[in-house]
């Protein structure tokens, strides 16, 4: 085989290592995206990447809020008033039935309460009759029922008319509902409301792991049976014109409900695409002053809810039931709800990118990332394109954000690029060093001895030469030449010749130290330079290297071993000459007493 045979062979054996190199990190990331704590930690980054290009949305979308959606807001205003006229919260139910009765006369598409009547002892029985029977008199009037995640001896559960549950069948595997939304407890709202025809949504909401709202559950799972989220409920009503009972959930994780297709995360959410900074989307009615229109204040301009989605809930920050979401610091529940029904209205909720979608971006990125990092010939020029390449990525994800409502993730496929990066970086060095030190063998060896060849034992001598002069140091120098090796070439020809050859340079490497250098001069004549060695020392040494040769049977066919000899000369410095040419010279001539005395010994220098 030949050198450049031998050196392509090991370097498919080079990728195929750094390949196995690069499975086996690609398997540690795997077996790390099983362990909950760095799950988590990719979740909530990713979780923040959503609210950061949100933050960024919100100043430049072309969402824009809907204006046939106003709050009517238990402010920190109403607050204070209701504080002052009822000495406590909550106020006497009748309040709510003047409410529902002063916007029904304006003709309001939807009366929504992101509110809980809920039985207590403060209650005024008739008061609550009379909301009831209030309540009872529209048909778009919907109020709120929370499923409580605790378990059933907290409270007392309570038996939900069957006429709440919605009928899901169909259902896609990937969205597991009855799992993230199982809950075993629900707030007991006034018979009166539950037994009657109203409207009764769940308003439940699901917190990420760093305790904010981004997604919205779209069913509450209880005792066996789906209930629809209440935004949901009302919003499917407002768009289908009836009211949607039945539902699917298709291949694609959608939601089909009527006329709507909405898609889920995996859990069975939505997740929200806001419209900006809470309190300013959408507008806010204080309830004191509606309450104080409705009581003939003329100072208060009349307000008109034609045609409205009228949401009534609290603002009050006393009051907050919901506290944090992503793009703001604080928004209510009911701008939650409120940003739910918008989003339902034109269909621009959040969709996240699929599995195999971040599959296929994740392997583009690191087979491009790959890519720069091995053809590139400069670091600095595959450094700015990686970090180009994700910088691309970021804003794409943003535009794509804006454009689509598609969320793709960004956290992983930017980490997987940088370790990407590493990767190539250090495969690429690898690679190149292996390389180099080939390169460099093949010049400074030769090749049929594997001794070093003549231009680096001259190379050597000079170096070897300046260091014991700067050290005040002595060397010594060995050339060795094959006794009629001429004859034994033409007795047995040139490949037995050859492998003779090799065999004294194995007998020379084994009678010398690690230090010292031991080379092949030219034809059958071989050097070693062996550096701290005195005279006495190198004679020594190539006495002893003479009479292993001399005693080792050479095998020259199959049935005949013969025995060949060296003759060798010796040189020092500095007592020889302070110079390479010198050096050689005085070795020179002791071999050549050698070859005159009679060959197979050591010569002397006269
Ligand atoms: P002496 O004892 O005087 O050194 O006799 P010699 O025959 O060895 O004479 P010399 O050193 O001049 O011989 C050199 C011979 O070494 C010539 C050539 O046949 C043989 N030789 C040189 N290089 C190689 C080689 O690479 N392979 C083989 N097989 N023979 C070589
Ligand atoms: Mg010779
Ligand atoms: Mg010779």
């Amino acid at each position: 085989m030949s050198e450049e045979q031998k050196f392509s062979k090991e370097r498919i054996f080079n990728f195929i290592a750094y390949f196995l190199i690069t499975a086996s990190i690609l398997f540690a990331v795997f077996l790390l995206a099983n362990n909950t704590m760095i799950v988590n930690f990719f979740n909530d980054s990713e979780n923040k990447s959503f609210d950061y290009r949100q933050f960024l949305l919100a100043k430049h979308k072309h969402l824009k809020p809907s204006k046939d959606i106003v709050i009517i807001a238990i402010d920190d205003g109403s607050y204070e008033y209701i504080l002052d006229k009822y000495g406590e919260w909550p106020i006497s139910r009748d309040v709510y039935s003047k409410i529902i009765d002063r916007v029904e006369a304006d003709n309001p598409k939807a009366i929504i309460f992101d509110l809980m009547f809920i039985k207590s002892f403060k209650t005024d029985i008739n008061a609550d009759n009379m909301l009831a029977k209030t309540m009872a008199k529209y048909d778009n009037v919907y109020t709120a029922i929370n499923f409580d995640n605790q378990s059933a001896d907290v409270r007392t559960p309570v038996v939900l008319p069957d006429r709440l549950a919605a009928n899901l069948d169909n259902r896609s595997k990937r969205v597991d509902i009855d799992k993230d939304y199982g809950f075993s407890n629900c707030r007991a709202i006034i018979p009166q409301i539950l037994n009657s025809k109203t409207k009764v949504g769940m308003i439940n909401i699901n917190r990420s792991e760093d305790g904010i709202i981004r997604k919205v559950p779209v069913f509450a799972y209880y005792n066996g049976e789906y209930y629809p989220h209440l935004t949901l409920m009302a919003g499917l009503d407002l768009m289908n014109n009836d009211t949607v009972k039945d539902f699917v959930i298709d291949k694609q994780s959608n939601l089909i409900a009527g006329k709507n297709k909405i898609p889920l995360t995996d859990s069975g959410e939505v997740v929200l695409n806001w419209y900006g900074q809470s309190m300013r989307t959408y507008k806010n009615i204080p309830f004191h002053k509606l309450i104080k229109s409705i009581e003939g204040d003329k100072t208060i301009d009349a307000y008109d809810f034609k045609d409205k989605i009228v949401f009534v809930g609290t603002t009050a920050s006393s009051l907050f039931d919901t506290k944090s979401v992503p793009i703001d610091k604080i928004y209510p529940g009911v701008e939650i709800h409120a940003t739910y029904m918008n989003n339902l209205m034109d269909n621009s909720f959040i969709k996240k990118s699929s599995f195999s979608t971040n599959a296929i971006i994740i392997l583009l990125l690191v087979l491009t990332v790959s890519f720069i990092v091995f053809k590139s010939t400069s670091a600095v020029f595959a450094t700015t394109s990686t970090v180009l390449l994700a910088s691309a990525y970021y804003l794409a994800s943003y535009y794509v954000m804006s454009w689509f409502n598609l969320w793709i993730e960004v956290v992983v496929p930017l980490f997987v690029t940088l370790v990407t990066f590493a990767i190539s970086y250090l495969a690429k060095y690898l690679l190149k060093s292996r390389d180099f030190e080939h390169q460099y063998k093949l010049a400074t060896t030769d090749g049929l001895t594997e001794l070093y060849n003549h231009r680096y034992f001259q190379d050597t001598l000079k170096k070897q030469l300046d260091t014991a002069m700067r050290y005040d140091q002595e060397f010594s120098l060995i050339i060795i030449d094959i006794d009629f090796f001429k004859k034994f070439n033409d007795t047995y020809g040139h490949q037995v010749g050859d492998a003779v050859l090799r065999t004294v340079a194995q007998i020379l490497k084994k009678n010398t130290r690690a230090t010292d250098y031991v080379c092949r001069y030219g034809g059958e004549e071989m050097s070693i330079i062996l550096p701290q060695t005195s005279k006495e020392e190198a004679m020594v040494n190539a006495q002893r290297i003479c009479d292993a040769v001399a005693k080792t049977p050479l095998k020259v066919n199959n049935n005949t071993e013969v025995n060949i000899t060296i003759s060798l000369g010796v040189s020092t410095f500095p007592e020889d000459g302070n110079a390479p040419q010198k050096l050689i010279e005085c070795a020179d001539k002791a071999l050549y007493y050698a070859k005159e005395h009679g060959r197979n010994q050591v010569g002397r220098n006269e």
